[in-house]
Order: structure tokens, then C-alpha cells, then sequence
């Protein structure tokens, strides 16, 4: 038997009841409880433990299954109610360039792999670099350059190992090294951060964690130095500091300029991690929160988190590429080329940890295109607005206290009451189904996170988690 391939024709009709499928959904999200109720295993309980011998199963089929068994297993991160961890949106744009990649289903890891694959996307990285006004240092005209990763995760860990092969003069590569290389970041720098210093072969010790200002949850410069200072004396090599535009906690900002100056004094990398915060500097009037950036050696950011573009997409820059290539290069005979002996191209595996890599650029493309810089500007504003009206019912209640600066569209906030009251109160706001918000602890104190950024989120959605909240508040307080 040959095997049942779906032919272009079946393929045409199957697709159009996918895409009105995902039409469907989106149109009717709102309907839905945010997250679900159900204990762990219901899904798995659902579905078959063993796969189909024989296909054929129409499409429908599986439409059904996802109505019945999958949808009611999801949190819906498109929910207009969705104010949890930060927003991962997606848009049409984007699902319809992703669309277009699996069906192209290129593998992009050389430039003579598909030469588009590689140049859309450095054309891509430049309007990213563009819109966001970054540094001329990482354009792809100079000596620097952008590469998509699948996370901000994955761009610090390339950004370690590029510090490390800098910092050990080579010897991180060829030999391995010898010493102990340090790493900084604030308290509050991403868990990603540990993780990358934990593969890179540091061990977590290998981490300084940074003290932060108790009011504004940003790095310490004068922490910073001691520490380094410390570790040079100890006889260690500082390599890498990871400082933070908007950290996960509170949207924190690391100050950018005194902390570039003190690893241009010693020599040390400087990424920039502005995963989720980086999306707001195609506004002009927030890009001060990226003062000082032209001190970085490397700098990332996720359009998946704010930008409308489906994950997984991470935008990332080197100041110096030939630096990054150098570190993570590795050439076996089967993809030598006339193209890349020629050095006439970029080859985007030696930017990344994983060889082969999809055309990610594509879904950008189709959403700068699609939304324009305007476009975009306007969906940052309008999460950038709601969260300072919410901001304000807050400010303007005396039960509450706001726990953080809100810069971005996320608000920090939390009962004058102990943990146990604010944790009982994101347990019943968020049992109602109507909103999904996250907690996370600011000087030690249980806070609770409301993250707007849904592409569907209007002012309506808002009062309507203000108003939850609020009576929810007076049902905990009264005794
Ligand atoms: C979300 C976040 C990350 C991790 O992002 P991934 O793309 O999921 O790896 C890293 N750093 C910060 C500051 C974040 O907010």
C-alpha cells in the first residue's frame, strides 16, 4: 500500500475548515473560562492510549475532538480576560506567515539552504532594529547583526557563551576552560539566566546575583561593581552581566548607562534582556527606557510576548557577530559550500545553539506589513493606557496599594492585608473564569500581577476585572 498522502485538493478543503475553525475560536474566546478547572490528567484521560493503524479519519473528526477534549483543557492567552505571567500574543498576520512556512517547510540553517530564508530574515532583523530605533552597532550594515531565536531563554544562552569564549581569549572553545568565570545579574534577571550559566558549564555558583533598589527593583550599580571587584580579587573572571529592560517581576528597569559604563571599564559583555519590554520602544515616547543600550554587546527581545507575533519568535542582536560566529561555528564536511567559503553570506546556524531552523521571519514579515509601524504603535499604547486607568481605580482605593512603577502595561498591586487575604483573592477573582492574573512577591510580599497586552482586551475588559477585584476585596475584608 502506498501511503495515503493528503493531495493538494484535499489538502485546499481541509485547510479552509482549519482556518474558519481558528476564526471560530477567536470570535468566541471571550465565551470561555480563561483557564480550566479540571484536574490534571482529564485531557490524557480523553484521548486514546494507542495511535490509529488505519488513517482516513476526515479532519473534522479531529475538529471534533478539539472542541470536545482539547479546548477545555486550555488557558486561553488570546482571552480579553488574560492578565496573567506577561501577554503571548498572536494575531491573523502571524498565524497566516506561520502558515506559510509549514507549508514551505524549508530548513533555513545555511544561506545556500534557501537563500530567501536567510535574507528576509536579515532584512527583518533591520526593520526590527529599525522600528525600535536600536543602536546602529547591530545593524547587519556594520559589524553587527540580528538572528531570530525561538526564546529570550536561548538568546542568553548564545550571549553567555559568546562572553565566554571573549572573556577566556578562545579557550572556552578549543580547550575549555580552566577558571572560574562569573556572570551578574540583578535578584530580579530572569530564571533563564541561571539555566544558561548551568549549561554553559558554570554551575549555578556561577551566578552573582545583584542586589536591587527596595523601591524601584533595579540593579545596583554600586552592588555591581563590589561584586565584580570581589570576584577579580578572588582571582575569578568576570565574563557576562545580564541586565534587564522590564523585568518579569515588576517590569523593573536595570539603569542601563551606569551599569554599560561598568563593563566597558572592565571589559565585561553587556546582553540586555528586554523580553517582554522591548516590544514598547516602537513608541517613541518609551524609548527612555532603553538609555544606554549603546553600551551593549548584545541585546534580545520576544515579538511573541507583545509585538503580535506568534511564539516562537525572539528578536536578537550582536554588536560584534564575527565574535558570536566565532564562538559557536563548527563545520562538517557535508555542509561545506561554495556560498559560505566565500564568506559572502550569513549562516545563520553558527548564530545558535541548534543547527537546523525554520523560516521564522515570515510571520514577522506578514505582521510588519500587515499592522505597519503605526499599527504597532497603537497596540502598544492602548496596553500601556489601560494599565495606567487600572493603575488608577488602585491608586484611588484605599484597600489597595500599588507594589511597583507600572512604565509598561503591567500593574503590581496588592490588598493592605496579609498574604494569605491577597492570595485568597487571586484565587476567587481568577476562580470566576473571567480574568486569569499571576502573583509574584515584591520585597518579600505576596503580590498580584495584572498583565495587559491581548490583542482583544478593551476598557470593558478591564472594569471588568477592576470591578471583580474590588467586590471580591470587600467579601475578604468583611469579617
Ligand atoms: C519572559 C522573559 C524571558 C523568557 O522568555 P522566553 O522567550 O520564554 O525564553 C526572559 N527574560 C525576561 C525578562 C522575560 O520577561
Amino acid at each position: 500500500m502506498s501511503a495515503p498522502h493528503m493531495n493538494p485538493d484535499e489538502f485546499r478543503r481541509a485547510g479552509h475548515a482549519v482556518v474558519d475553525w481558528i476564526a471560530d475560536y477567536w470570535a468566541t474566546v471571550e465565551q470561555r473560562p480563561v483557564a480550566p478547572s479540571d484536574p490534571p490528567g482529564t485531557v490524557a484521560a480523553a484521548l486514546p492510549s494507542t495511535p490509529p493503524t488505519t488513517g482516513g479519519e476526515p479532519v473534522e473528526a479531529v475538529l471534533a475532538d478539539l472542541d470536545s477534549i482539547v479546548v477545555p483543557g486550555l488557558t486561553h492567552w488570546q482571552h480579553p480576560g488574560f492578565f496573567g505571567y506577561f501577554p503571548a500574543n498572536t494575531s491573523g498576520p502571524s498565524v497566516l506567515g506561520d502558515l506559510v512556512s509549514s507549508g514551505l517547510g524549508v530548513q533555513g540553517m545555511l544561506w545556500a539552504t534557501s537563500p530567501a530564508c536567510t535574507e528576509l530574515e536579515t532584512v527583518m532583523m533591520d526593520w526590527l532594529a529599525h522600528l525600535l530605533d536600536l543602536p546602529q552597532r547591530f545593524r547587519s550594515t556594520g559589524s553587527g547583526g540580528g538572528v531570530i531565536q525561538d526564546s529570550a531563554s536561548s538568546a542568553t544562552l548564545v550571549a553567555t557563551l559568546a562572553a565566554l569564549h571573549r572573556a577566556s581569549g578562545g579557550r572556552w572553545r578549543d580547550t575549555g576552560i580552566d577558571r572560574r568565570y562569573r556572570a551578574y545579574t540583578s535578584t530580579h534577571g530572569h530564571s533563564s539566566i541561571e539555566k544558561a550559566v548551568r549549561i554553559a558549564g558554570l554551575g549555578s555558583d556561577g551566578v552573582r546575583s545583584i542586589e536591587v533598589d527596595p523601591d524601584t527593583q533595579a540593579l545596583l550599580p554600586d552592588a555591581l561593581r563590589a561584586a565584580i571587584e570581589a570576584d577579580l580579587a578572588a582571582g575569578d573572571v568576570p565574563a557576562i552581566v545580564v541586565a534587564t529592560i522590564g523585568t518579569t517581576s515588576t517590569t523593573a528597569i536595570d539603569p542601563l548607562p551606569e551599569i554599560g559604563a561598568i563593563c566597558a571599564e572592565y571589559g565585561i559583555w553587556l546582553h540586555v534582556d528586554a523580553a517582554y519590554a522591548g516590544s514598547a520602544a516602537v513608541c517613541p515616547e518609551l524609548r527612555w527606557s532603553h538609555a544606554g543600550l549603546e553600551y551593549a554587546d548584545s541585546y534580545c527581545f520576544d515579538p511573541h510576548k507583545w509585538l503580535l507575533t506568534g511564539f516562537d519568535c525572539d528578536a536578537f542582536w550582536v554588536a560584534d557577530r564575527a565574535e558570536l560566529i566565532e564562538a559557536l561555528t563548527v563545520l562538517p564536511e557535508f555542509l561545506r559550500n561554495a556560498a559560505s567559503d566565500s564568506g559572502a553570506v550569513i549562516d545563520y546556524r553558527d548564530w545558535q545553539v541548534p543547527l537546523g531552523r525554520r523560516f521564522r521571519a515570515l510571520k514577522l514579515w506578514f505582521v510588519l506589513r500587515w499592522y505597519g509601524a503605526e499599527g504597532l504603535r497603537a497596540h502598544i499604547r492602548s496596553g500601556v493606557a489601560l494599565a495606567a486607568q487600572f493603575a488608577e481605580r488602585i491608586r484611588a482605593d484605599d484597600r489597595f496599594e500599588l507594589s511597583a512603577a507600572h512604565p509598561f502595561s503591567l500593574v503590581c498591586f496588592r490588598l493592605r492585608a496579609d498574604d494569605d487575604v491577597n492570595a485568597a483573592l487571586l484565587a476567587r477573582v481568577n476562580g470566576t473564569g473571567r480574568v486569569h492574573l499571576t502573583h509574584t512577591r515584591v520585597a518579600g510580599r505576596y503580590t498580584l500581577r495584572m498583565a495587559i497586552g491581548s490583542p482583544q482586551t478593551t476598557e470593558a475588559h478591564v472594569d471588568e476585572a477592576w470591578t471583580l477585584l474590588a467586590n471580591t476585596a470587600k467579601d475578604l475584608l468583611t469579617p
